[in-house]
């Protein structure tokens, strides 16, 4: 398998961790970006001692910050060959509680900054004639309930967004593909987050029974990315063999 480049977002706890030791066990050469810098230079030095990482304080929300992760890892290893937007938050609540903060701060990190990470990267792939996204939606994607009006937006949001993104980079037979991985309940940090302490416990319940491990994402992105370069692994769904919805 050649060695490739992967800037991840997210990459400081969960999926986003996940998949950085994984596609650096590969042999692949890794640009780390999160807001949490301890954690970012813990995983750095750990993939290290066998292969090779580096890391960028960043905020998605940000574009001149999203871009300078980009830059990071040009400046570092000098291309951008994968680029994974798995920075994302699900602060669920009802809407009666009129929680806008939340719902904002879901819309800058789960919309925006996929976009971000878009603007910060897709020049360069256009440029190299090859490259790749991997945007982590949800099944939140393709279904909705009471409490995730707001989240299941931004992952429909980030469906279309790669979508398009996918048609326009078809067209214009650019070499970039675009993958969207939408899973069900993971075993992260995810829920931790969640600041509506009655929705909160429901989906602690919830997620003690169905989620799986964050490594099964790892594994069908890393599936993605290794595909022939003429193929596309377009959308992957995939949770608990026991969630039904
Ligand atoms: P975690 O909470 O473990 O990871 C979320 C990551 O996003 C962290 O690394 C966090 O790092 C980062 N992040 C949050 N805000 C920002 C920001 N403004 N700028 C940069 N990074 C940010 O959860 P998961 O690993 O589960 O989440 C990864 C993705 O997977 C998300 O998009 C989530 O919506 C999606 N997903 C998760 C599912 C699940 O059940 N866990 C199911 C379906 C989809 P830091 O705080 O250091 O910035």
């Amino acid at each position: 398998m050649d060695k490739k480049v992967i800037v991840i977002t997210g990459a400081s706890s969960g999926i986003g961790e996940a998949t950085a030791k994984l596609l650096a066990e590969q042999g692949n050469q890794i640009v780390l970006g999160a807001r949490r810098e301890n954690r970012l230079q813990d995983l750095a030095n750990e993939i290290n001692q066998d292969g090779e990482a580096t890391y960028a304080v960043t905020d998605v929300s940000d574009l001149e910050s999203t871009k300078g992760l980009a830059q990071k890892a040009l400046d570092t290893f000098g291309r951008i060959d994968v680029w994974i937007n798995a920075a994302g938050l699900m602060p669920q609540s009802p809407f009666i509680e009129g929680r806008v903060k939340d719902w904002n701060t879901m819309i800058d990190v789960n919309i925006k900054g996929v976009l971000n990470g878009i603007d910060s990267s897709l020049k360069t792939m256009r440029d190299q004639k090859t490259g790749q996204y991997i945007n982590i939606a949800s099944i939140a994607a393709h279904e909705t309930h009471a409490n995730g009006g707001v989240y299941s937006a931004t992952k429909a949001a980030v469906w279309m967004i790669s979508e398009a993104l996918r048609q326009e980079e078809a067209a214009a037979k650019s070499g970039v593909r675009v993958t969207v991985v939408s899973p069900g309940a993971v075993n992260t940090e995810l829920v931790s987050k969640v600041t509506d302490k009655n929705v909160q416990k429901g989906m602690e319940a919830f997620y003690k029974a169905f989620a799986i491990s964050p490594n099964r994402i790892a594994k069908v992105i890393a599936s993605a990315i290794n595909m022939p370069a003429d193929t596309a692994l377009n959308e992957i769904v995939i949770r608990s063999t026991n969630q039904i919805a």
